[in-house]
């Protein structure tokens, strides 16, 4: 497993190599407000190890860490009225970059199932 893929914009975005608006950042991960926001608040939480999706991830401890850190990087967002965690995994699932990251969605209320 690689610690980062060459041509990957998010592991460009850990290494600041291109811009973001990093609002979180510890050893294991970052979040950063998602370019094109789908609600007035739309976060991505992503590792700074690479790996593809969650397919690919087996480790406890970093999924049990970029949950933890959804949640608290959306709390301190006030998004005390809930929010929406969302992992997109392969085609099917709709993922268009291939680097795990959890959406946090929030400043609206956000309708299930989703499209
Ligand atoms: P997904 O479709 O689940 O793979 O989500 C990828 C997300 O990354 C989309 O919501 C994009 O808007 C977002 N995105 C793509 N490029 C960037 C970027 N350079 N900075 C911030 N967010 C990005
Ligand atoms: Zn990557």
């Amino acid at each position: 497993m690689s610690n980062s893929s060459e041509d990957c914009i998010f592991c460009k975005i850990v290494k600041k190599e291109i811009p973001s608006k990093i609002i979180f950042e510890n050893d294991d991960c970052i979040a950063f407000n998602d370019i094109k926001p789908a609600s007035p608040t739309h976060i991505l939480v992503i590792p700074k190890k690479h790996y593809k999706n969650l397919i690919e991830v087996n480790d406890k401890e970093l999924l049990g860490n970029l949950l933890l850190t959804a949640k608290e990087v959306a709390l301190k967002h006030g998004l005390t009225d809930g929010f929406r965690t969302v992992i997109n995994t392969g085609d099917n699932g709709g993922q268009t970059v291939y680097h795990i990251h959890v959406h946090v969605l929030g400043g609206r209320f956000h309708k299930w199932p989703p499209g």
